[in-house]
């Protein structure tokens, strides 16, 4: 296995309850990837994923396998949203008010309704974490599908901040499945959810457990020959295995290894959207507008520059934060192209700047983190489904190079899991028969 992501840990996990022999390369000196923590200000701060929700089914399974105890504890779904310069309320198990706070107008709230009752009969018991159930709705463009579906209204106003806010993603160039996905997720349970003590203690535990995970050894290079694979590691040695599989966002998987199939390079070839993540230290607390006293964070239309979305982190747990406040602030994928340079103060005074323009506040972060993901997360647009599709219907007993990681899942950690999983039973069930 190759990458210490929560792919590569619930493939490793699968496979090794299979009954194969796993290693798993880890060019990180900790597991998790994306799901990233760290201390800030006596605190915790998400550097990468934030929430999980109910849905999340794979999930909780590794977690009561890695022996981690006790449910997650449920946090407010409510978000504000920044709409044409002012925020809003918005509650996903109460969206009429949307009409009232004047995100939307009475037609457009109207619409959205409709269009939700029309969704929900029709999508309410569809696979949440498999990209390919999903599949009629690859070829779609995602805006003009929102626009028929939900009203052009909430498409601007909700779907796209959603869509840009969660995924770093964009209605003009995404899947119609990508918003679907999306509204999904509102159908269950839509409490968010994170671990106690942060979300990289669920793939740091599996790590532990799992007791294979060799780190700091970084591979540059998957050969395939007839009956092995040659992996070459970042300090010349070479390693052989019967099937090596790549765990790993398909921007770092596609240099190590071109693919054999189409399929294979579409999937590798997959574009991810990038972002910086800013965590801020607030020890004397931050005063929240009012519109904000019960969502867990806002996010932001294509009005807004900067910020895609800011999450509190006191909001997820009551352990996260022993007084004051943490806020993460997450950029928009143009945005962190452009300060991808620059110095970490200078992206905190940017942060900072538009701050004060969005929630009003003028606090000064004592404490800060700033984390770079060039590689955020996966793009769904039109096609990809399809070659995913395409890719799991072509397992056969040769493949010795195998996929997994987020390039072969939606852009969360439940399908990042979900692909890891079913890539473990398909590897096995092509050699066992
Ligand atoms: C800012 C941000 C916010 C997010 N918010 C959410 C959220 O709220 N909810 C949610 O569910 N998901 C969220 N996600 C997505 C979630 O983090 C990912 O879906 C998931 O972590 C992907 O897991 P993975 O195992 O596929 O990849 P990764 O986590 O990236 O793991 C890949 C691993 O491979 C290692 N690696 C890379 N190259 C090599 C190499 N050459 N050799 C050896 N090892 C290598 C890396 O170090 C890494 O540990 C967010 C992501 C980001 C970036």
């Amino acid at each position: 296995m190759i990458g210490a992501g929560i792919s590569g840990l619930a493939a490793a996990w699968r496979l090794r309850a299979l009954g194969w022999t796993v290693e798993v390369l880890e060019a990180g000196d900790t597991a998790g990837g994306r799901m990233a923590t760290r201390r800030l200000m006596n605190g915790i701060a998400d550097l990468g994923a934030q929430f999980g929700s109910r849905g999340y089914h794979r999930l909780k399974q590794l977690s009561r396998a890695a022996g981690l105890a006790g449910p997650c504890p449920a946090a407010s779904p409510d978000a504000g949203l920044w709409v044409d310069g002012a925020l809003h309320h918005f509650a996903p198990a109460a969206p009429w008010r949307l009409a009232w706070s004047g995100a939307l107008s009475p037609m457009g709230w109207l619409r959205l309704g409709a269009g939700h009752l029309a969704f929900a009969r029709r999508y309410r018991t569809r696979a949440l974490a498999d990209p390919t159930a999903w599949v009629d709705l690859d070829a779609h463009p995602a805006r003009p599908w929102g626009a028929a579906q939900f009203g052009p209204q909430a498409t601007e106003r909700l779907l796209a901040p959603m869509v840009a806010g969660l995924f770093f993603d964009d209605l003009n160039t995404a899947a119609a499945a990508l918003p679907a996905i999306l509204w999904r997720f509102r159908l269950d349970d839509p409490r968010l959810r994170s671990f106690p003590g942060g979300n990289q203690r669920l793939p740091q535990a599996l790590a532990d457990a799992l007791g294979c995970v060799r780190y700091r050894t970084e591979v540059t290079r998957v050969r395939e020959a007839t009956d092995e694979v040659t992996v070459t590691l970042a300090n010349g040695r070479k390693e052989r295995a019967a099937h090596v599989v790549l765990a790993l966002p398909a921007p770092c998987a596609r240099p190590l290894w071109d693919g054999r199939t189409e399929a294979e390079r579409t999937l590798l070839a997959t574009p991810y959207t990038r972002t910086i993540v800013v965590a801020l230290g607030y020890p004397g607390g931050f005063t929240r507008p009012r519109v904000l006293a019960r969502s867990y964070g806002v996010l932001m239309d294509a009005t807004e520059p900067l910020l895609a979305a800011l999450s509190f982190e006191s909001r997820k747990n009551p352990d996260r934060v022993d007084r004051g406040e943490i806020l993460l602030v997450l950029l928009k994928p143009e945005a962190a192209a452009a300060l991808e340079a620059a110095p970490d103060a200078e992206i905190q005074a940017q942060v900072e700047h538009a701050l004060h323009r969005v929630l009003g506040t003028s606090a000064r972060a004592t404490d800060a983190a700033v984390a770079h993901w060039r590689h955020a997360m996966p793009t769904t647009r039109p096609g990809r489904l399809a070659a995913l599709q395409e890719y799991r219907a072509s397992a056969s007993p040769g493949r010795r190079v195998w996929l997994a990681g987020d390039g072969l899942a939606f852009p969360f950690s439940e399908s990042a899991a979900e692909a890891g999983w079913q890539t473990a039973e398909a590897l096995h069930r092509a050699v066992t028969g």
